[in-house]
């Protein structure tokens, strides 16, 4: 049975006294940052020289150079998984290292000495604080990866419980099955359904149906946003209660209609090559390169063209009016 960590697993005062250091003051570290002085510890934010430093500073906390972070008891690193190899700071045997995401243990980039844990959002930074600020929380993923101490998990999780993430319960996971989960969300259903929306666009712009009407229907009308949240919210069979008895009649009687399509084999193939670490060593690659590809893929699915397109739609579906 997979273990459920909840708030009340978590104890605050285990980290009574400790010096807590956040490095990173982007999209994760901010919002960890400032639930993390809300919920009473003093937290220094370790930044480079840069802008950051200064968005840092105007929220309140003292900026300190990334080295600093070294003497923190505790140190939440907040950076992009591939540039976390290369931080200049050492830890030492007593102190707690937490990192956001699976990846840098999980691909054997970062291995500290000391106590390693995970804490895992499952939600995108400015949410984390503003789960936090409306009380409501959100789901982590929780992982302890060495304990030195025998402390390792109380004070993960209080550090876990003390940004929100535990409000609707921590999932135990392992590094490697976080990473692992995480990157085919990204990689194998994230394409697998640009495919299908994509088929769908094609066969309804056949039938003669406009484009607006088309992107209306997938995402730009908010249905399908809002139905995803009765899922969430009531589950599947109340929110199916809500749609027409065509409706339920149509999504159910053709269910099966698309079984023979083996989507599965393309995605154990592709989930290999992120177990076996190959698109870890890709990515390393790529970033010592300089992101060239990844310029040039964003530029291709999600430059200019695609936002030039887009904003046309919203514009004349009146969808940029304040609501
Ligand atoms: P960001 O890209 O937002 O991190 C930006 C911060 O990292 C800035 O302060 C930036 O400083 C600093 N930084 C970037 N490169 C370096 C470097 N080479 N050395 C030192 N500092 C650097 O990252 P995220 O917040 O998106 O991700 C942080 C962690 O959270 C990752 O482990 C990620 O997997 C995890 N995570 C992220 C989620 C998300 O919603 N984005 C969701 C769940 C987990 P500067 O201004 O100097 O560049």
């Amino acid at each position: 049975m997979t273990t459920i960590y909840t708030a009340e697993a978590a104890d605050l005062a285990e980290l009574e006294g400790a010096t807590i250091a956040v490095i990173g003051y982007g999209n994760q570290g901010r919002p960890w940052a400032l639930n993390l002085r809300d919920s009473g510890f003093a937290v220094s934010v370790c930044v480079r020289a840069d802008e950051t430093r200064e968005r840092a500073v105007d929220d309140g906390f003292e900026a300190a150079p990334l080295e600093t972070a070294s003497d923190a008891d505790v140190a939440c690193i907040l950076i992009p998984d591939d540039v976390i190899p290369a931080l200049p700071i050492e830890r030492k045997d007593d102190q707690l290292t937490i990192v956001a995401s699976g990846y840098s243990l999980a691909f054997e980039r970062f291995a500290p000495p000391g106590d390693l844990g995970m804490v895992a959002p499952r939600m995108l930074g400015p949410e984390v604080r503003s789960c936090y600020q409306e009380g409501v929380g959100f789901i982590t993923a929780i992982g302890i990866h060495h304990d030195e101490t025998g402390r390792a998990l109380a004070r993960t999780l209080a550090i876990a419980k003390a940004i929100g993430g535990l409000d609707q319960g921590g999932i135990a996971l392992t590094p490697m099955q976080e990473a692992v989960l995480d990157l085919s969300v990204e990689q194998l259903l994230s394409p697998a359904l640009t495919h299908v929306n994509r088929a769908f666009v094609a066969v309804m712009l056949e039938q003669g149906i406009p484009l607006e009407a088309i992107l209306t229907e997938l995402y730009l009308s908010g249905e399908v946003e809002r139905n995803y949240r009765l899922l969430r919210e009531v589950g599947f069979s109340d929110q199916l209660e809500l749609h027409s008895p065509a409706s339920q009649y149509g999504q159910l009687a053709r269910r099966g209609s698309f079984d023979g399509l083996d989507i599965a084999s393309k995605m154990r193939e592709m989930v290999e090559t992120i177990r076996s670490g190959r698109f870890a060593e890709e990515w390393d690659a790529e970033r010592d390169a300089g992101y060239p590809k990844l310029k040039e893929l964003k530029e291709t699915h999600a430059g200019a063209g695609i936002r030039a397109l887009e904003a046309g739609i919203r514009r004349r579906l009146g969808a940029d009016r304040e609501r």
